[in-house]
């Protein structure tokens, strides 16, 4: 029987579309408990859990709800909408008897902490979840990016990036039938062959600090669980 999880502190990301379930937009009521409980699970392992959480599902700079706009602008439209699937996310989280705490890069002092790495770090020691809002704080950048960032800071042992795919396919496995999944697959193999897995800063990040990711589906029960006993799910991409 192994004991403990595979993993002392580990990086979880979770798109905006992940918190979004079979709806077109917004938040999914069953898809977040569902999720909350399966961080429930992972938290009971006694590993220690930091999130970051995307926006997709409301605002991204980029959408065609955007066009036109100042792209600065939009983007912190977009950082905006994951401070409020941060808000969302904590509270499905307490309602599943965690404790957590939000930390956003950008400040909003009377809803949730500013992000301080040391008080993060500080959290997570005393067994509660962090969640990081408003991505990196910066425009021009996405909350992938800010994932690998994170977890660099935070000294995550891995990025675990939580998706609707269940890992990293040579085509696009919605398109193609055929298309083949990869059980690893290096940084540069990503980079080079535009695999759709994270942004190409975020994965050169990754590949800078030598920090693995896995990339599996959220919507496979006991997913998160599985990887964190150290079995196999989903792609795992290194150097
Ligand atoms: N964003 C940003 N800087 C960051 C992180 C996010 O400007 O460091 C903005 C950007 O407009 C992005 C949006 O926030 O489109 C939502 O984040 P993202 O697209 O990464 O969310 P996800 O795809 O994970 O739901």
């Amino acid at each position: 029987m192994p004991s403990g999880p595979a993993y002392r502190r580990v990086l979880l990301k979770l798109s905006g579309e992940a918190l979004m379930g079979p709806d077109a937009y917004g938040i999914n009521r069953e898809t977040i408990e569902r999720i909350a409980g399966e961080i429930r699970a992972a938290v009971a392992t006694g590993v220690q859990l930091a999130l970051v959480v995307g926006g997709g599902n409301i605002f991204r700079g980029v959408a065609p709800a955007a066009q036109g706009m100042d792209r600065a602008s939009a983007d912190y439209v977009g950082m905006l909408a994951t401070v409020m699937n941060a808000l969302l996310l904590a509270d499905a989280l307490e309602r599943f008897g965690i404790r957590v705490r939000v930390q956003s890069a950008l400040r909003i002092d009377q809803v949730v902490e500013p992000y301080i790495r040391r008080r993060a770090i500080r959290h997570l020691e005393e067994g509660r979840v962090v969640v990081f809002a408003a991505g990196t704080g910066n425009p021009f950048f996405t909350t992938d990016t800010a994932a690998s960032l994170r977890a660099m800071e935070i000294g995550a042992d891995v990025v675990l990036k939580a998706t609707k795919v269940d890992g990293v396919y040579d085509r696009d496995p919605m398109k193609h039938k055929d298309a083949r999944r990869f059980e690893v697959v290096s940084y540069n193999q990503v980079l080079e062959q535009r695999l759709g897995v994270m942004d190409a800063t975020s994965i050169a990040l990754c590949r800078d600090h030598n920090l693995p990711v896995r990339v599996f589906s959220i919507n496979k029960p006991d997913s998160l669980l599985r990887i964190l006993r150290g079995e196999h799910e989903g792609t795992l991409v290194k150097g």
